[in-house]
Protein backbone atom coordinates (compact mmCIF):
# COMPACT_ATOMS: atom_id res chain seq x y z
CA UNK A 1 0.00 0.00 0.00
CA UNK A 2 1.29 3.83 -0.80
CA UNK A 3 1.73 5.59 2.54
CA UNK A 4 -0.77 7.45 2.52
CA UNK A 5 -1.06 10.61 4.92
CA UNK A 6 -4.10 11.02 6.48
CA UNK A 7 -6.51 13.21 5.73
CA UNK A 8 -7.00 15.23 8.46
CA UNK A 9 -3.07 15.59 8.44
CA UNK A 10 -3.26 16.78 5.07
CA UNK A 11 -5.95 19.69 5.61
CA UNK A 12 -4.05 20.27 9.39
CA UNK A 13 -7.29 20.41 11.28
CA UNK A 14 -8.11 18.26 14.27
CA UNK A 15 -10.41 15.24 13.79
CA UNK A 16 -13.53 16.50 15.18
CA UNK A 17 -13.22 19.81 12.55
CA UNK A 18 -16.51 21.41 11.68
CA UNK A 19 -17.58 21.40 7.80
CA UNK A 20 -16.49 24.78 7.65
CA UNK A 21 -12.75 24.52 9.48
CA UNK A 22 -12.30 21.64 6.30
CA UNK A 23 -13.65 23.89 3.72
CA UNK A 24 -11.11 26.56 5.25
CA UNK A 25 -8.39 24.33 5.46
CA UNK A 26 -8.66 23.15 1.69
CA UNK A 27 -9.07 26.38 -0.17
CA UNK A 28 -5.98 27.70 1.78
CA UNK A 29 -3.99 24.94 0.38
CA UNK A 30 -5.66 25.16 -2.69
CA UNK A 31 -4.56 28.54 -3.23
CA UNK A 32 -0.95 27.95 -1.94
CA UNK A 33 -0.50 25.04 -4.44
CA UNK A 34 -2.41 25.14 -7.50
CA UNK A 35 -0.51 24.37 -10.03
CA UNK A 36 -1.49 27.20 -12.02
CA UNK A 37 0.59 29.44 -9.57
CA UNK A 38 3.53 26.74 -8.93
CA UNK A 39 4.05 25.84 -12.64
CA UNK A 40 6.51 23.21 -12.63
CA UNK A 41 6.77 21.98 -9.70
CA UNK A 42 6.01 18.96 -8.89
CA UNK A 43 5.70 18.65 -5.23
CA UNK A 44 3.47 21.69 -5.03
CA UNK A 45 1.34 19.40 -7.72
CA UNK A 46 1.38 16.32 -5.57
CA UNK A 47 0.60 18.64 -2.74
CA UNK A 48 -2.48 20.14 -4.49
CA UNK A 49 -3.64 16.54 -5.42
CA UNK A 50 -3.26 15.07 -1.80
CA UNK A 51 -5.57 18.14 -0.33
CA UNK A 52 -7.64 17.88 -2.99
CA UNK A 53 -8.50 14.12 -2.51
CA UNK A 54 -8.31 14.95 1.60
CA UNK A 55 -11.09 17.74 1.13
CA UNK A 56 -12.98 15.15 -1.50
CA UNK A 57 -13.78 12.45 1.03
CA UNK A 58 -13.55 14.62 4.07
CA UNK A 59 -15.91 17.25 2.47
CA UNK A 60 -18.73 14.36 1.96
CA UNK A 61 -20.47 13.47 5.26
CA UNK A 62 -20.52 9.79 4.11
CA UNK A 63 -16.95 8.96 2.99
CA UNK A 64 -16.03 11.09 5.66
CA UNK A 65 -18.13 8.39 7.92
CA UNK A 66 -16.48 5.70 5.74
CA UNK A 67 -12.76 7.36 6.22
CA UNK A 68 -13.27 7.79 10.39
CA UNK A 69 -14.06 4.03 10.30
CA UNK A 70 -11.67 2.11 8.06
CA UNK A 71 -9.36 4.26 7.41
CA UNK A 72 -8.01 5.04 3.77
CA UNK A 73 -8.91 1.49 2.84
CA UNK A 74 -12.56 2.27 3.47
CA UNK A 75 -12.63 5.10 1.35
CA UNK A 76 -14.09 4.41 -2.28
CA UNK A 77 -11.28 5.30 -5.18
CA UNK A 78 -10.48 8.47 -2.83
CA UNK A 79 -9.96 11.45 -4.63
CA UNK A 80 -11.29 13.78 -7.35
CA UNK A 81 -10.41 12.74 -11.31
CA UNK A 82 -7.82 15.18 -12.94
CA UNK A 83 -8.13 13.47 -15.92
CA UNK A 84 -9.37 16.59 -17.37
CA UNK A 85 -6.26 18.54 -16.08
CA UNK A 86 -6.76 20.25 -12.72
CA UNK A 87 -9.12 23.14 -13.40
CA UNK A 88 -8.87 26.88 -13.61
CA UNK A 89 -8.14 27.74 -9.50
CA UNK A 90 -10.55 30.39 -9.49
CA UNK A 91 -13.24 27.99 -10.98
CA UNK A 92 -12.08 25.82 -7.65
CA UNK A 93 -12.84 28.45 -5.46
CA UNK A 94 -15.62 29.54 -7.22
CA UNK A 95 -17.09 26.26 -6.23
CA UNK A 96 -16.28 26.42 -3.04
CA UNK A 97 -17.27 29.36 -1.80
CA UNK A 98 -19.42 30.64 -4.28
CA UNK A 99 -22.26 31.79 -2.58
CA UNK A 100 -20.98 32.70 0.84
CA UNK A 101 -18.60 35.26 -0.83
CA UNK A 102 -21.28 36.73 -2.59
CA UNK A 103 -19.49 37.13 -5.64
CA UNK A 104 -16.39 39.01 -4.24
CA UNK A 105 -13.56 37.05 -5.93
CA UNK A 106 -12.33 40.49 -7.54
CA UNK A 107 -9.86 39.81 -3.99
CA UNK A 108 -8.31 37.05 -6.11
CA UNK A 109 -7.45 38.75 -9.36
CA UNK A 110 -4.35 39.81 -7.18
CA UNK A 111 -2.73 36.30 -7.96
CA UNK A 112 -2.33 37.27 -11.08
CA UNK A 113 -3.42 35.03 -14.71
CA UNK A 114 -6.15 32.51 -13.57
CA UNK A 115 -8.88 33.55 -15.88
CA UNK A 116 -8.83 32.77 -19.18
CA UNK A 117 -5.27 33.97 -21.10
CA UNK A 118 -2.37 32.89 -19.17
CA UNK A 119 -3.75 29.43 -18.73
CA UNK A 120 -0.75 26.81 -18.55
CA UNK A 121 -0.57 23.74 -20.64
CA UNK A 122 -2.76 21.41 -19.60
CA UNK A 123 -1.67 18.21 -17.03
CA UNK A 124 -2.94 14.81 -18.25
CA UNK A 125 -3.86 12.15 -15.75
CA UNK A 126 -3.28 8.66 -16.63
CA UNK A 127 -6.61 6.08 -16.37
CA UNK A 128 -6.88 4.56 -12.73
CA UNK A 129 -6.66 0.55 -12.69
CA UNK A 130 -9.07 -1.23 -10.77
CA UNK A 131 -7.69 -4.83 -10.21
CA UNK A 132 -9.64 -7.41 -8.10
CA UNK A 133 -8.06 -9.48 -5.41
CA UNK A 134 -9.98 -12.75 -3.90
CA UNK A 135 -8.33 -13.63 -0.40
CA UNK A 136 -9.07 -16.42 1.77
CA UNK A 137 -10.17 -15.78 5.42
CA UNK A 138 -6.49 -16.79 6.31
CA UNK A 139 -4.80 -14.13 4.29
CA UNK A 140 -7.88 -11.77 5.35
CA UNK A 141 -6.80 -12.07 9.13
CA UNK A 142 -2.98 -11.76 8.79
CA UNK A 143 -3.18 -9.64 6.13
CA UNK A 144 -0.89 -10.54 3.17
CA UNK A 145 1.25 -9.28 0.25
CA UNK A 146 -0.30 -9.98 -3.14
CA UNK A 147 1.77 -10.05 -6.11
CA UNK A 148 -0.63 -7.87 -9.08
CA UNK A 149 -0.09 -8.40 -12.76
CA UNK A 150 -1.03 -5.82 -14.62
CA UNK A 151 -0.66 -3.92 -18.17
CA UNK A 152 -0.35 -0.56 -17.83
CA UNK A 153 0.50 2.33 -20.00
CA UNK A 154 4.20 4.03 -19.38
CA UNK A 155 5.72 6.76 -20.59
CA UNK A 156 7.65 5.49 -23.89
CA UNK A 157 11.26 4.92 -23.31
CA UNK A 158 12.73 6.07 -27.08
CA UNK A 159 11.07 9.12 -26.90
CA UNK A 160 11.19 9.59 -23.15
CA UNK A 161 7.25 10.38 -23.24
CA UNK A 162 7.49 13.43 -25.34
CA UNK A 163 6.27 11.63 -29.02
CA UNK A 164 9.21 12.45 -30.65
CA UNK A 165 12.64 11.41 -30.85
CA UNK A 166 14.18 14.98 -31.58
CA UNK A 167 12.21 17.95 -29.09
CA UNK A 168 12.70 20.08 -32.69
CA UNK A 169 9.87 17.93 -34.43
CA UNK A 170 7.41 18.85 -31.49
CA UNK A 171 5.76 22.42 -32.05
CA UNK A 172 3.45 24.49 -29.83
CA UNK A 173 -0.46 24.21 -31.40
CA UNK A 174 -0.68 27.27 -33.26
CA UNK A 175 -4.40 27.01 -32.64
CA UNK A 176 -4.65 27.12 -29.13
CA UNK A 177 -1.15 28.64 -28.10
CA UNK A 178 -0.35 25.14 -26.34
CA UNK A 179 -3.60 25.06 -23.93
CA UNK A 180 -4.67 22.76 -25.57
CA UNK A 181 -8.23 24.67 -25.28
CA UNK A 182 -9.45 27.52 -27.56
CA UNK A 183 -12.22 30.14 -26.50
CA UNK A 184 -14.97 31.56 -28.36
CA UNK A 185 -16.56 34.66 -27.09
CA UNK A 186 -20.07 35.53 -28.37
CA UNK A 187 -21.76 38.34 -27.92
CA UNK A 188 -25.60 38.44 -27.65
CA UNK A 189 -28.06 40.33 -25.95
CA UNK A 190 -27.42 38.52 -22.47
CA UNK A 191 -23.93 40.38 -22.52
CA UNK A 192 -20.89 38.38 -23.38
CA UNK A 193 -20.20 34.46 -23.19
CA UNK A 194 -16.94 33.23 -23.11
CA UNK A 195 -16.80 29.24 -23.99
CA UNK A 196 -14.25 27.21 -23.92
CA UNK A 197 -13.77 23.70 -25.64
CA UNK A 198 -10.84 21.57 -26.34
CA UNK A 199 -8.69 22.44 -29.18
CA UNK A 200 -9.61 20.46 -32.37
CA UNK A 201 -6.07 20.72 -34.22
CA UNK A 202 -3.85 19.10 -31.36
CA UNK A 203 -6.73 16.69 -29.61
CA UNK A 204 -6.48 19.04 -26.54
CA UNK A 205 -2.70 18.32 -26.25
CA UNK A 206 -1.54 21.58 -26.75
CA UNK A 207 1.62 20.47 -29.47
CA UNK A 208 1.71 18.91 -33.19
CA UNK A 209 4.52 16.40 -33.42
CA UNK A 210 5.70 15.96 -37.20
CA UNK A 211 8.01 13.19 -37.21
CA UNK A 212 6.45 10.90 -34.30
CA UNK A 213 8.27 8.80 -32.60
CA UNK A 214 7.97 5.14 -34.31
CA UNK A 215 7.81 3.21 -31.07
CA UNK A 216 4.74 4.77 -29.48
CA UNK A 217 3.21 6.38 -32.77
CA UNK A 218 3.47 9.87 -31.08
CA UNK A 219 1.23 8.89 -28.35
CA UNK A 220 4.36 8.97 -25.68
CA UNK A 221 3.07 5.69 -24.03
CA UNK A 222 3.77 2.18 -24.20
CA UNK A 223 1.95 -1.06 -22.69
CA UNK A 224 3.87 -2.49 -20.35
CA UNK A 225 3.07 -5.66 -18.17
CA UNK A 226 4.22 -5.50 -15.00
CA UNK A 227 4.17 -7.29 -11.46
CA UNK A 228 2.93 -5.06 -8.44
CA UNK A 229 3.32 -6.13 -4.60
CA UNK A 230 0.48 -4.63 -2.62
CA UNK A 231 0.07 -4.74 1.14
CA UNK A 232 -2.90 -5.86 2.15
CA UNK A 233 -3.83 -4.91 5.72
CA UNK A 234 -5.79 -7.53 8.08
CA UNK A 235 -9.59 -7.50 8.50
CA UNK A 236 -10.16 -6.22 4.89
CA UNK A 237 -13.46 -7.37 3.87
CA UNK A 238 -15.50 -8.16 0.21
CA UNK A 239 -16.11 -4.30 -1.29
CA UNK A 240 -13.27 -2.17 0.39
CA UNK A 241 -11.03 -0.50 -1.86
CA UNK A 242 -7.23 0.29 -1.49
CA UNK A 243 -5.85 2.90 -3.46
CA UNK A 244 -2.19 3.16 -4.92
CA UNK A 245 -1.73 6.15 -5.73
CA UNK A 246 0.19 7.04 -9.25
CA UNK A 247 0.23 3.07 -9.90
CA UNK A 248 -2.04 3.22 -12.53
CA UNK A 249 -1.80 4.06 -16.49
CA UNK A 250 1.11 6.88 -17.14
CA UNK A 251 -0.73 10.17 -19.00
CA UNK A 252 0.51 11.72 -22.42
CA UNK A 253 2.79 14.82 -22.01
CA UNK A 254 4.08 13.63 -19.02
CA UNK A 255 1.40 13.91 -16.73
CA UNK A 256 -0.03 12.45 -13.31
CA UNK A 257 -0.10 8.93 -12.91
CA UNK A 258 -3.93 7.48 -12.80
CA UNK A 259 -4.16 5.17 -9.50
CA UNK A 260 -4.23 1.38 -8.97
CA UNK A 261 -7.64 0.65 -7.26
CA UNK A 262 -7.42 -3.00 -5.56
CA UNK A 263 -10.69 -4.19 -4.92
CA UNK A 264 -11.14 -6.87 -2.45
CA UNK A 265 -13.17 -10.25 -2.88
CA UNK A 266 -13.81 -13.18 -0.17
CA UNK A 267 -13.39 -16.65 -1.14
CA UNK A 268 -15.68 -18.54 1.09
CA UNK A 269 -14.12 -20.50 3.88
CA UNK A 270 -15.17 -24.62 3.93
CA UNK A 271 -16.69 -23.88 7.82
CA UNK A 272 -16.30 -20.56 8.98
CA UNK A 273 -19.00 -17.61 8.42
CA UNK A 274 -17.54 -14.56 8.69
CA UNK A 275 -19.93 -10.84 9.56
CA UNK A 276 -18.00 -8.16 9.87
CA UNK A 277 -15.02 -8.83 12.47
CA UNK A 278 -17.08 -11.99 14.14
CA UNK A 279 -16.69 -15.86 12.65
CA UNK A 280 -19.38 -18.23 13.15
CA UNK A 281 -18.98 -22.20 13.11
CA UNK A 282 -21.32 -25.15 13.50
CA UNK A 283 -19.69 -28.05 15.83
CA UNK A 284 -21.78 -31.41 15.46
CA UNK A 285 -21.49 -33.39 18.38
CA UNK A 286 -23.20 -36.71 19.19
CA UNK A 287 -25.95 -37.24 21.39
CA UNK A 288 -23.04 -39.15 23.94
CA UNK A 289 -21.24 -36.09 24.04
CA UNK A 290 -23.97 -33.95 24.22
CA UNK A 291 -25.50 -35.26 27.57
CA UNK A 292 -21.82 -36.54 29.20
CA UNK A 293 -20.34 -33.26 27.89
CA UNK A 294 -16.66 -33.70 26.87
CA UNK A 295 -14.00 -31.96 25.02
CA UNK A 296 -13.96 -31.02 20.87
CA UNK A 297 -11.74 -29.38 18.33
CA UNK A 298 -12.70 -26.06 16.83
CA UNK A 299 -10.79 -25.26 13.67
CA UNK A 300 -10.11 -21.27 14.14
CA UNK A 301 -7.40 -19.39 11.48
CA UNK A 302 -5.07 -19.58 13.90
CA UNK A 303 -4.44 -23.64 14.58
CA UNK A 304 -7.19 -25.99 16.06
CA UNK A 305 -8.43 -24.98 19.44
CA UNK A 306 -10.03 -26.89 22.23
CA UNK A 307 -13.32 -26.41 23.72
CA UNK A 308 -15.33 -28.19 26.49
CA UNK A 309 -18.80 -29.49 26.14
CA UNK A 310 -20.83 -29.22 29.30
CA UNK A 311 -22.47 -31.93 30.31
CA UNK A 312 -26.29 -31.78 29.19
CA UNK A 313 -25.51 -29.19 26.43
CA UNK A 314 -28.62 -28.47 24.30
CA UNK A 315 -28.35 -28.71 20.25
CA UNK A 316 -27.99 -24.83 19.27
CA UNK A 317 -25.92 -23.74 22.20
CA UNK A 318 -23.69 -20.95 21.33
CA UNK A 319 -20.40 -20.60 22.96
CA UNK A 320 -18.27 -17.57 22.73
CA UNK A 321 -14.72 -17.49 21.76
CA UNK A 322 -13.58 -13.76 22.32
CA UNK A 323 -10.94 -12.50 20.19
CA UNK A 324 -10.86 -15.45 17.51
CA UNK A 325 -12.44 -13.50 15.09
CA UNK A 326 -10.97 -11.21 12.69
CA UNK A 327 -8.66 -7.68 13.72
CA UNK A 328 -10.48 -4.40 12.70
CA UNK A 329 -9.04 -3.09 9.28
CA UNK A 330 -5.97 -0.36 10.59
CA UNK A 331 -7.54 -0.83 13.93
CA UNK A 332 -10.52 1.08 12.84
CA UNK A 333 -13.64 0.04 13.91
CA UNK A 334 -12.45 -1.19 17.52
CA UNK A 335 -10.39 -4.65 18.40
CA UNK A 336 -10.79 -7.86 17.87
CA UNK A 337 -13.86 -10.04 16.73
CA UNK A 338 -15.27 -13.29 18.17
CA UNK A 339 -15.64 -16.80 17.01
CA UNK A 340 -19.49 -18.36 17.90
CA UNK A 341 -19.27 -21.79 18.17
CA UNK A 342 -23.45 -23.62 17.55
CA UNK A 343 -22.78 -27.19 19.08
CA UNK A 344 -25.51 -28.76 17.04
CA UNK A 345 -26.63 -31.61 18.62
CA UNK A 346 -26.48 -34.78 15.81
CA UNK A 347 -29.66 -37.57 15.85
CA UNK A 348 -28.78 -40.79 14.11
CA UNK A 349 -31.30 -42.89 12.00
CA UNK A 350 -29.62 -45.92 11.82
CA UNK A 351 -29.26 -47.81 14.75
CA UNK A 352 -28.27 -51.66 16.00
CA UNK A 353 -30.68 -53.78 17.63
CA UNK A 354 -28.62 -53.15 21.26
CA UNK A 355 -28.73 -49.71 20.55
CA UNK A 356 -32.04 -49.47 20.20
CA UNK A 357 -32.55 -51.68 23.01
CA UNK A 358 -30.53 -49.15 24.99
CA UNK A 359 -32.61 -46.17 23.45
CA UNK A 360 -35.73 -48.04 24.36
CA UNK A 361 -34.98 -48.61 28.17
CA UNK A 362 -34.60 -44.66 28.01
CA UNK A 363 -37.28 -43.65 26.84
CA UNK A 364 -39.38 -45.09 29.95
CA UNK A 365 -36.54 -42.77 32.22
CA UNK A 366 -37.62 -39.82 34.19
CA UNK A 367 -34.84 -38.07 33.04
CA UNK A 368 -35.68 -38.11 29.50
CA UNK A 369 -39.03 -36.84 29.13
CA UNK A 370 -38.40 -33.22 28.33
CA UNK A 371 -39.72 -30.63 31.24
CA UNK A 372 -39.06 -27.23 29.97
CA UNK A 373 -40.08 -26.47 33.79
CA UNK A 374 -36.49 -27.47 35.02
CA UNK A 375 -33.33 -26.36 34.96
CA UNK A 376 -33.17 -25.21 31.15
CA UNK A 377 -36.21 -22.82 31.18
CA UNK A 378 -34.38 -20.55 29.47
CA UNK A 379 -33.49 -22.57 26.21
CA UNK A 380 -37.04 -23.87 25.96
CA UNK A 381 -38.18 -20.04 26.26
CA UNK A 382 -35.62 -19.05 23.57
CA UNK A 383 -36.78 -21.84 21.05
CA UNK A 384 -40.36 -21.02 21.85
CA UNK A 385 -39.80 -17.59 20.63
CA UNK A 386 -38.30 -18.63 17.79
CA UNK A 387 -42.07 -19.42 16.39
CA UNK A 388 -43.67 -16.12 17.61
ZN1 LIG B 1 -4.27 23.11 -30.09
ZN1 LIG C 1 7.88 7.22 -28.19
Amino acid sequence: MANKRDYYEVLGVSKDASADEIKKAYRKLAVKYHPDKNPGDKEAEEKFKEAAEAYSVLSDADKKAKYDQFGHAGVEGAGPDFSGGFGNLNDILNDLFGGAFGGGFGGFSGFGGFGGGQRQQRVFRGRDIRVRVKLTLDEIAKGVEKEISIEKSIPCTECGGKGAKNSSDIKTCPACNGTGEVQRVTNSFLGQTITRSTCQQCGGEGKIISNPCRNCSGSGLVRKRETIKVRIPAGVEAGMQLTLQGQGHAAKNNGINGDLLVVIEEQEHPNLKREGNNLYYTKIISVPEAILGGETEIPCLDGNYRIKIEPGTQSGTIVRLRGRGLPSVNGYGGGVGDLYVKLAVWIPKKLGKEEKAMMESMRAKDSFRPDPTKEDKRFFDKLKGLFD
